[in-house]
C-alpha cells in the first residue's frame, strides 16, 4: 500500500527494462536517503523483458552504433553520456555473465529472468521502493507531482515517464503513457507497429501455400517494393507464418510501406549459376521423382511450394525430364519467390512502436522535458526505435539510466552522490 503522505524524490512510471534502470540510476545517484519509487501497472516488474530474445533476452549488441536509429543524432547524445560499454560493464560488475552470439549479447544463464532478477536486486540493495498494479492514470503538477492510479496517489518532486509504447500490449505497455506526457503539453508523434511481421491479402494467403508453411524458417535476401521500385532489402532468417511473413529480415523491412515482397533462397548463386547448378542437379538427380528435386536444398514443403508457385506438374515425371524452361522458371522462382504485401501485422505481434514522445521537447544531455521541468522520459516512449538484435533494449537501459541521474543531480545538493 502506498503512503500517499510521503513526497518520493523521484518516482518512475513503468517497472520495464527503462524504468528500472532509471530507479537504479536514480537511487545510486541519491544515496541511502533517497527516496525513489517504481509505480508498475502490471503485477509484476519486467514483464516485457522476460518475453525478449525469445525468452533469453538479446540485451544489447557488440556493434551498437547510434547511426542504426531512427534519430541518431539525439541517440548519439544520449550514448555519449551512458555508452553501450558503460552500461554492460555495470551487468557485469553487478554479477551478469554475459555471452555473444555473432554480436547480439544474451546473460549466458540462457534465460531472460537473469536480468529481471539482475534488475530486482539491484532496486532493493538501493533501497527502491517498487509498487506493482499501481496503473498511473492522471498526472498534473501544482509544485509537486501528484500521480494517481485506483490503488491509491503517489506524490513526487521528478517524474520519470518509463511507460513503453504500444507494441505487445498484452505485456503491459497499452500506449497510456502517451495520454500523461499529451495531459502535460507533450506531443505525440505518429505511432505505428514496429519490428513485426507482414500481413499478405487474406485472399492470397492460402493460394500462396501459407498454411502449410506456417511456422517453417528459412534465410535468404527480403526485398520490399511499392509499385515496383525497391524500397529496402535485408538478409537473414524468414519465417512463413499463416497470415504472411515474419522473422528478423522481414522485421527490420516493417517501418516501410511496400506492397510486394521478393525472397532470394539463394541469395550467394547469380541467376545463371542458379541455373546452370540446377541444370547439372536435374541431370544427377536423372530417375528420382520430381518431388524430391529440391530434397536436401530446401525443407519439403517449401520445395513443394516452389514447385507449385510456377504450376509445375509432379505426377509421373522424374528429375532429368525437367525442360529448358521449368528449369529457368524454377531458378527464377528461387531468386524472386512474390509475396504480395497488405500491411504490418498489429501491435499484438510488434516488438517496438514506431514514433512517440517528440524529441524536440526533451533535451538530449538530460532527458528532462523542455515542457514541463522535473518531467524525464526513457525508453520506448520516446521517438526512438532501433534495429532487431539488442538495439532497443540499449536505447532502453541508456536512455533510462541518464534520466534517473539527472533526475537525481537535478535535486537539492544534500543528496548530490
Ligand atoms: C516479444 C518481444 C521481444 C523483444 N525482444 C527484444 C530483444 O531481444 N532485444 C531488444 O533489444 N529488444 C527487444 N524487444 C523490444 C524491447 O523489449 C523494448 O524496446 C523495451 O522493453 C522497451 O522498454 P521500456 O522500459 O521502454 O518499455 P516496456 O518494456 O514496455 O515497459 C513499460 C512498463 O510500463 C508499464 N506501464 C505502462 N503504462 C503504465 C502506467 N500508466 N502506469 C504504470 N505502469 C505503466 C508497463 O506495464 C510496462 O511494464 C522485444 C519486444 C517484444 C514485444
Amino acid at each position: 500500500m502506498v503512503d500517499s503522505s510521503i513526497v518520493f524524490d523521484v518516482a518512475v512510471v513503468g517497472g520495464g527494462a527503462a524504468g528500472m534502470m532509471a530507479a537504479i540510476g536514480a537511487a545510486s545517484r541519491l544515496g541511502i536517503d533517497g527516496k525513489v519509487a517504481v509505480l508498475e501497472g502490471g503485477q509484476r516488474v519486467g514483464r516485457k523483458l522476460l518475453a525478449t530474445g525469445n525468452g533469453r533476452c538479446n540485451y544489447s549488441n557488440k556493434n551498437i552504433t547510434a547511426k542504426a536509429y531512427n534519430r541518431p543524432d539525439f541517440v548519439r547524445r544520449i550514448f555519449q553520456a551512458c555508452s553501450p560499454e558503460d552500461i554492460m560493464d555495470r551487468f557485469t560488475k553487478s554479477g551478469l555473465m554475459t555471452e555473444e552470439e555473432e554480436g547480439r549479447l544474451y546473460p549466458a544463464s540462457g534465460t531472460a529472468s537473469s536480468m529481471v532478477d539482475i534488475l530486482r536486486l539491484l532496486m532493493e540493495e538501493k533501497n527502491v521502493s517498487v509498487y506493482t498494479e499501481f496503473k498511473v492514470l492522471t498526472m498534473r503538477w501544482d509544485g509537486v507531482f501528484r500521480l494517481s492510479s485506483p490503488s491509491g496517489m503517489v506524490q513526487a518532486e521528478k517524474v520519470i515517464l518509463a511507460c513503453g509504447g504500444k507494441a505487445a500490449p498484452q505485456l503491459g505497455s497499452d500506449g497510456s503513457g502517451y495520454k500523461l506526457a499529451e495531459n502535460l503539453g507533450h506531443t505525440v508523434t505518429a505511432l505505428n507497429p514496429g519490428l513485426a511481421g507482414v500481413k499478405c491479402p487474406a485472399a492470397q494467403q492460402r493460394q500462396l501455400g501459407l498454411p502449410s508453411l506456417n511456422g517453417l524458417h528459412v534465410t535468404g535476401t527480403v526485398s520490399l517494393y511499392r509499385q515496383e521500385k525497391l524500397l529496402a532489402q535485408e538478409a537473414g532468417e524468414i519465417l512463413f507464418r499463416e497470415y504472411g511473413l515474419s522473422g528478423i529480415a522481414v522485421f527490420q523491412l516493417s517501418r516501410y510501406d511496400g506492397d510486394l515482397i521478393l525472397l532470394d533462397l539463394l541469395p550467394k548463386y547469380s541467376m545463371p549459376d542458379l541455373f546452370t547448378e540446377l541444370q547439372q542437379r536435374a541431370e544427377r538427380l536423372s530417375g528420382r521423382p520430381l518431388e524430391e528435386f529440391f530434397t536436401g536444398v530446401f525443407q519439403k514443403m517449401v520445395g513443394a511450394q516452389l514447385m507449385k508457385a510456377i504450376h509445375l506438374e509432379l505426377e509421373d515425371r522424374d528429375c532429368g525430364s525437367l525442360t529448358k524452361e521449368e528449369l529457368e522458371a524454377l531458378a527464377g522462382i528461387i531468386k524472386g519467390w512474390p509475396f504480395p504485401v497488405e500491411g504490418a501485422v498489429g501491435w499484438q505481434n510488434a516488438q517496438v512502436t514506431l514514433g512517440g514522445l517528440d524529441l524536440d521537447e526533451f533535451n538530449p544531455l538530460t532527458m528532462e522535458s523542455k515542457i514541463l521541468p522535473g518531467l524525464y522520459a526513457a525508453g520506448e516512449i520516446l521517438d526512438v526505435d532501433g534495429p532487431c538484435g539488442g538495439f532497443n533494449l540499449q536505447w532502453a537501459w541508456s536512455s533510462g539510466l541518464l534520466a534517473g541521474w539527472s533526475a537525481a543531480r537535478s535535486l537539492k545538493p544534500r543528496n548530490a552522490g
